[in-house]
């Protein structure tokens, strides 16, 4: 492991003005990627800023939706009675996740921060274009039996990994981001990024950025029916192959809206909107529910050691919208 600075600010100002004076730093909480990155060589930062002190741990009811502050455990937020009552989804998703012991140091900010776990990425010995852009893809034409389905391009096939985020996708939360500037707010769906000829880039935060909130819509109708679905090669601590969050608004048996979204497909939590859209005032049936996953697989491929997610996506889809 490389020498670093280490400095743990008291407050978000000094955080931000730590992050902006040196172009080397990079922010701290749970460490539960970032220090395996560094360990592996993968990134070296000069100055680790530790930004555990700052006030940012809190759930709060605020008027038509839940503020989650960034620093909030993964544990914290999938145990809290607030959640489990209004967001289901997003306590079944967290829960999905990683193992308690990882759940209870990851932050809610670091899981939206986390790398992809492509084996070419974290191998230093590998080309890999996210790692060191125009080294190439060593996934490509490699071992791509965890990579993407959709979304993908000739640059980087990786997928991201949280499970987390994919129900914040479904759910339409939106990003809060503190800078020098002040705050702005994305969508969630927005936050991350498709890897086109960057694939270097994970997501929109800019230089000098602090994900300081996550807030979520705390709508009734979705709290009834809301299932994730993860298929997975072990029962716990291991990444999506597919996942599938789904919460549906149905009266008698016709769905008046779906939110959907899936993980372990893209280099971002893919958001099923044509399915969203053609699920709306239909029955909810299996013939409805085989065209919904049909419309999602439309434009899917495969990449090799990845065909099987051809099959298991759409079966996932459908799984999960007849159970939830
Ligand atoms: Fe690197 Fe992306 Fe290719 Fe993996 S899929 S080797 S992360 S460029």
């Amino acid at each position: 492991m490389i020498n670093f600075d280490y400095i743990k600010p008291a407050t978000q100002k000094a955080a931000i003005d730590a992050l902006n004076k040196d172009a080397t730093s990079q922010f701290i909480a749970g460490g539960t990627n970032l220090v395996d990155l560094m360990k592996r060589g993968v990134v070296s930062p000069q100055k680790l800023i530790d930004i555990n002190n700052l006030p940012l741990k809190s759930i709060e009811q605020q008027k038509g939706f839940i503020r989650i502050g960034a620093l909030t455990l993964n544990s914290d937020v999938a145990e809290h009675e607030l959640i489990r009552k209004k967001l289901p989804l997003l306590s079944q998703a967290l829960k999905a996740g990683a193992s308690p012991q990882l759940r209870n140091m990851a932050t809610v900010g670091g899981n939206m921060m986390q790398r992809t776990r492509c084996p070419y990425f974290y191998d230093t010995t590998m080309p890999c274009n996210k790692r060191q852009p125009g080294t190439g893809c060593g996934a490509l034409k490699g071992y791509n039996r965890m990579h993407a389905i959709l979304g993908a391009s000739d640059k980087c096939i990786a997928v991201h990994p949280s499970d987390m985020c994919v129900a914040l996708t479904a759910l339409d939360a939106t990003v809060v981001i503190s800078s020098r500037k002040g705050d702005r707010r994305i969508p969630f769906a927005d936050f991350h990024r498709l890897p086109g000829t960057t694939p270097e880039k994970d997501n929109n935060l800019q230089r000098g950025e602090m994900i300081t909130a996550i807030e979520v819509p705390d709508n009734n109708e979705f709290s009834k029916k809301a299932l994730y679905i993860k298929i997975r090669d072990r029962a716990s601590y291991a990444f999506a192959l597919i996942s599938v969050a789904a919460a549906l608004d149905i009266k008698g048996n016709t769905i008046q809206n779906a939110r959907l979204a899936m993980g372990g497909v893209a280099h971002k939590p893919w958001r099923l909107t044509g399915a969203e859209n053609f699920l709306k005032g239909k029955t909810a049936s299996l013939e409805n529910f085989n065209q919904a996953a049909a419309i999602s697989m439309k434009d899917a491929k495969g990449y090799g050691y990845n065909n099987f997610k051809l099959k298991l996506a759409p079966n996932t889809i459908v799984q999960t919208l007849k159970t939830v």
